[in-house]
This record gives structure tokens, sequence and C-alpha cells, in this order.
């Protein structure tokens, strides 16, 4: 039976690349250059050839395509959004294995995707963008990058806020004698069986990683600094049954990512519209710790003082108990220095170490391609969102033509899925890029009043939500106090402000008519 169209073909070992990516050097002029090849990078990849635009690459500075998916696999790595709801619309999985996937396949996933739709021969490995200007004269992007220089029409960033791991400023960090890394860098070469082992930060990744270590580890020593809010778990594995059901009948799967969408969407009005409504899943989050931790004073310094939902919330069903283990410390003192065997505490007290697993997050606000990148006067992309990141609907920034941003500032969501954001998004560029090609345009740049009307009022919106009043601090606010990077309503509305690119918000050139060569 030929498979139905959504049906991506899955193998299940988790390995399964054929190398037939790019040439070694870079084109010298393109349409569009892509820089990233996460969801983001390849999702738009993927819609440009189905719009019959073929001339373009993708610049992927890693040394294989998937992004956040490629970097990231820490022990027990499994992204907190529903399976049924992690995929392109466009490409729905039936293989899942369970109703939260995990990292390994949501990287096969990404491989599957990039070669059912012939993405592969376009993305440059190992290619990192050093400096992109933009020239007036031609409206056109130059790059310079680690395989060569290209020029493009249309540059679009899809880096992700979630690519460069951040370490935090611990005095003495680098004397440190033993073995440290990141979890977003996790080095698989070291064998942490038997070690006594730090682990800094109890955000997403840590939760993860922590009960996935303990059985191995001598000592595990967690340095918290802020409880999270922590709600059971619902994932199970996916049954033989479903996978078979999803595989035949593409339209159930379909009905049940819909049934997921709109249940989380209503979590919404908790985050941004009556706070009150967040009392349920904080009792629930309290039921939870009571039950899986007897101990009253190991609970009161679990136990978080602010509104859940300020951070973002994490589910596990391993992660209390992991403390219950006679071989972890919750370190609830705040961390005074690293010295060159361990961990200094406030109290002077000092824990000597092995290794030290930083898993404390990522530089969201401050993305070191901006540091490059130049728009119309020179003017760098990190100047212009310095201090806080801002875009017109997450996607365009003025000074900057010819440039979309996917997964922009004020884009995130900690509700739902990523994806549904960056189909949006998508949508919106290519409709940029067909009024650009019909109507002979050079160039499109979003109107500075217009962008800044856009985010006055994402502001106005975002004043009251559970980010920004609800007693925490968190990587949705940046150096300001301003919460630049998640989206503060329901995902729908973002969508559908997407749909259609808002020219009349725009500057559109043409480029000057050639006067005739003189005689
Ligand atoms: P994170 O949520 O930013 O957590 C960083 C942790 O490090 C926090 O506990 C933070 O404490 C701590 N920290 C930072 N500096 C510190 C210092 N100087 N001393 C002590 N502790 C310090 O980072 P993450 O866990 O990597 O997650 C980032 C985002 O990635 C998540 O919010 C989520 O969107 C995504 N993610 C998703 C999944 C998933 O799908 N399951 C998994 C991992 C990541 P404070 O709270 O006090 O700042």
């Amino acid at each position: 039976m030929k498979p139905a169209p959504e049906e991506l073909p899955l193998s299940t070992n988790g390995n399964p690349i054929s190398l037939d990516t790019a040439q070694d050097t870079v084109p010298n002029q393109v349409r569009v250059c892509i820089v990233g090849s996460g969801f983001a990078g390849l999702g738009l990849a993927i819609r440009l050839r189905k719009a019959g635009i073929e001339d373009f690459v993708v610049l992927e500075r890693d040394r294989d395509l998937g992004g956040t998916w490629y970097q990231n696999t820490y022990p027990g790595c499994q992204c907190d959004v529903p399976s049924h709801l992690y995929s392109f619309s466009f490409a729905l999985n039936p293989h899942w294995s369970r109703t939260y996937p995990l990292q390994p396949e949501i990287e096969d996933y990404l491989h599957r995707c990039a070669d059912r739709f012939g993405i592969r021969p376009r993305i440059h490995l190992d290619c990192e963008v050093q400096g992109a200007r933009y020239e007036e004269e031609s409206a056109h992007w130059k790059l310079d990058t680690t395989k060569g220089q290209l020029s493009c029409e249309v540059l679009v960033l899809a880096v992700g806020a979630l690519s460069e791991p951040s370490y935090p400023a611990i005095p003495g960090r680098e004397r440190f004698d033993g073995t440290s890394f990141h979890s977003a860098t996790w080095d698989h070469g070291h064998d942490l069986s038997g070690e006594r082992v730090a682990v800094i930060g109890t955000g997403a990744s840590a939760v993860q990683v922590i009960p996935n270590i303990q059985p191995q580890v001598g000592r595990l020593s967690v340095f918290q600094r802020t409880p999270p809010w922590v709600l059971p778990h619902t994932d199970r594995p996916l049954t033989r049954f479903e996978q078979r059901l999803y595989r035949t009948l593409p339209q159930v799967q379909r009905a049940v990512r819909r049934g997921i969408y709109w249940g989380r969407e209503a979590l919404v009005l908790g985050f941004t519209k009556d706070q009150r409504l967040m009392r349920l899943p904080e009792q629930l989050a309290k039921w939870h710790l009571r039950r899986q931790v007897p101990d009253p004073s190991l609970r009161e310094k679990l136990t978080p003082d602010y509104r859940i939902g300020c951070k973002r919330i994490l589910l596990s069903n391993d992660y209390y108990p992991a403390f219950l283990e006679p071989n972890v410390e919750l370190v609830s003192e705040e961390i005074r220095e690293v010295t060159n065997r361990g961990i200094v505490t406030m109290d002077g007290m000092e824990r000597e170490v092995d290794t030290i697993i930083y898993a404390t997050g990522f530089k969201v606000t401050d993305m070191s391609v901006a540091r490059v990148v130049s728009g119309r006067d020179g003017h760098l992309l990190a100047d212009e969102w310095a201090p806080s990141p801002h875009a017109h609907r997450g996607t365009a920034v003025p000074g900057f033509p010819n440039m979309f941003v996917l997964v922009g500032p004020n884009t995130g969501l900690g509700h739902s899925s990523m994806v549904h954001i960056i189909e949006s998004q998508i949508a919106y560029v290519l409709d940029a890029l067909r009024i650009k090609a019909e109507r002979g345009l050079s160039s499109l740049e979003v109107q500075r009043a217009a962008e800044q009307a856009y985010n006055e009022e994402i502001q106005r919106q975002m004043q009251g939500t559970v980010w920004t009043a609800g007693g925490c601090s968190s990587w949705y606010l940046d150096s300001t106090g301003k919460n630049s990077t998640l989206w503060p309503g329901f995902s729908y509305e973002f969508r559908n402000q997407l749909t259609r690119f808002d020219e009349e918000s725009y500057e559109l050139h043409r480029l000057p008519e050639r006067s005739p060569a003189a005689p």
C-alpha cells in the first residue's frame, strides 16, 4: 500500500544518516540564504522547495543538522511538548515511541525530513557565518563564511534562541582542575561512573540530567539557586496499536494533535489573563512534591516561592525521588566560588568534586550571530538589539532590509509547540518573497514606527502576565527586566497575524532604472 502523504518513513536506530550534504564551498550567489538547520531553517527550506524556489542554501555551523536537537544529547534529553504536536504540520510522524519525544528520535525525524524533501544537498555543514552586511546599492546581503563568500537577496536568521550555552559568572570557574562541561555540550567521552559530580542549575535540562546520572555517579551535589515548579509527567510509551492506527489513518493523529493543541491553548488564560487559574496546577505540583518527598525540611528547600508558570513549568516523575537516594545532596546555599578542586558555598563549605556539569541554560537575548550581522548604515544587529531585542511580528527588524528572523524576539511559548510559531513565520516570509518577486522589488524594510507600535502593544499585553508579575526572574526577561522572548497570547493569534505579509508596514523599494549607456 502506498504510504499516506503525511507519513514519514522512519528508522528507529536513531542514526540513519547518509551524509549527502552540499559541497565544501558555498555558491557565489543565491536568492535566499538560511542560517541554521534546526526546525526553523529546515522548515523554511522545505517550504521554499514546495513553493518552487530552488535557489537557496542552508548554512549550518555545526557538524550536522538539527540545531538544538543536534547539540543537546545529555542523558534523558526529551522534549516537554507532546510528540503529536512536535512535528511539521505537513509531515506528521506516526512512529513516535512515546507521548513525549526523546532527543534521538527528534533528531532522526529532522534527518528524515531533510531526506524526504530533498534538502540535504542544500545544507553546508561546518559553515559558520563570520560576517553579513547589507549592501544598499545592490540591495543584497554579502556574507563571509568559513566555507567562502556569498551574496544573497534575502537573509533568514534561523539560529534559534537556545543555541548558545550560558555559563554563570561564578568566580574561579577557570581554576577548576577537574572535568567540566555544559549540559548542551555533553562530554560523552567522559565516564561519570563512581565520580563526585556537581550539577549547577535546576531548570528544564537539569531535571532530566539529575535522575539519569544519579544511579551511575558516586556522589551527586545539586546546586539549586531557585527551586522549579514540577508537575507529574504523563509520558508513556505509545503502543504498537496506536502507531499502526496513526500510520494507516493519519487523520486520527491529526485529530489527536488538534485536541492537544487546543487543550494547551487553554493554559494561556492562566498565564496571561487571570493568574488565579494557576492555583490549580500549583496545588497539583504541591501534591506531587508532598507525595514524593516525605522529609519536610527537604520539601521546604524544594518549594518555590513564586507563581507557577513564571519560569518554565517542568514535568518529571523521577526528579524529586532522586533526592531521596543516599548519594544525592541538594545544596541550596548560594555558590561563592569555584576552586581548583571543587565548589565553595557562601557558608564557607567546600565540596570537592571530580566533574562540574553546568546546566545553566542559554544566552537567549544575546545571540552571537547578532554581533556579525550589520544592516543598512553598517549598524550591528547586536547594537540594534541592545539592551532589548525587538522585531516586527517577531520576524523583521528596522534597518535590516531583506532580512527575516525565525524564532525572533517575543515569539517563544511557555505552553505549546514552537513548531507552530515557526510554521507561522515561514508562511509570512514566503508571502514576503512572493510580493517581492511579483512587484519586482529590490528591498523590503519594516518601518520603524510600525515596528515600535507593534512592540508597544506586545509590552502592554505582557503587563500583569505570570512571566512579569509572577515574582521570579527568568531567562524570559532581558537585562532591563523586559520580557522580550515570549509571545503574550494564544499561539493561534500569532498565526493569524502572520498569515499575510503586511506590506503597508514596510518600505518597499525598486532598484533605480539604469539609464541607457552613453554612446
Ligand atoms: P534554564 O531553564 O535557564 O535553567 C538554568 C538553571 O541554571 C536555573 O536553575 C538557574 O537558576 C541556574 N543557574 C544559572 N546561573 C546560576 C548560578 N550562577 N548559580 C546557580 N545556578 C544558576 O536552562 P535549561 O534548563 O537549559 O533550559 C532552558 C530552556 O530550554 C527551557 O526553559 C526550555 O525552553 C528548553 N529546554 C526544554 C527541555 C525539554 O523540552 N524538556 C529540556 C531542556 C531545555 P535560576 O532559576 O535561579 O536562574
